[in-house]
């Protein structure tokens, strides 16, 4: 999506361990005008019907969600990073590695919100080594239903998370695919799709 790629080689810098930052327009002050392009741009990749709702991970997910279910007239979930699982039987849990964070959290979501019928549509902002990820395709397998595919802002293309998901035979889509950032220069080069 250029509109992104622009931005991100405008506003995007390069933090330390590979981490690059979008505050600027996408995980603190938000970008609307650009988020509905986001929005728009899911619905094209993921046209049709078959999608009953779309999941993502708070904190920085519900936004961009939000803004995509516009486009699906789908209601939008998120599972919720908790300390301690709660035990009484009527969350689905599943294990995320932080990648920003470098610590392993839980993260639940009611099951109430999530049946056997459902067909989901993943959203979240970045695609790393694909913990976060794949914690959300846990939680929809566990509940019966099913991933349709998975909508990523910005996938670090140099990191696993992408390959992972797609040998497992999940759609997943990204609007920009970083390559490699070069913390020096400041230069970001983008996967040509
Ligand atoms: P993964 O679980 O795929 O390794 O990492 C995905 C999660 O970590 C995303 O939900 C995002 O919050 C965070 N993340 C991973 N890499 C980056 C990055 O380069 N920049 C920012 N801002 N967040 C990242």
């Amino acid at each position: 999506m250029q509109l992104l790629e622009e931005r991100i080689r405008k506003d995007g810098q390069i933090r330390e361990g590979n981490v690059l930052k979008v505050d600027s327009f996408l995980n603190h002050q938000i970008d609307i005008d650009l988020c509905n392009e986001i929005g728009r741009e899911f619905r094209r990749l993921f046209p049709g019907d078959r999608i009953t709702k779309i999941l993502t991970i708070e904190a920085s997910g519900i936004g961009i969600a939000c803004i995509t279910a516009q486009y699906f007239h789908v209601p939008v979930v998120f599972a919720k990073k908790s300390q301690s699982i709660n035990l009484d039987g009527d969350m689905y849990t599943a294990q995320v590695e932080s990648y920003t964070h470098k610590r392993t959290y839980d993260v639940i979501l009611s099951r109430k919100f999530l049946t056997e019928k459902d067909r989901v549509l993943i959203v979240d902002d970045f695609l790393a080594n694909g913990c976060a990820t794949a914690g959300l395709v846990e939680l929809v397998h566990s509940a019966g239903a099913a991933v349709e595919g998975i909508g990523i802002v910005i996938e670090k293309g140099f990191q696993k998370g992408g390959r992972m998901l797609r040998e497992r035979g999940i759609r997943v889509e990204s609007l920009a695919i970083v390559e490699a950032m070069e913390p020096a220069t400041g230069t970001i080069t983008f996967r040509q799709q």
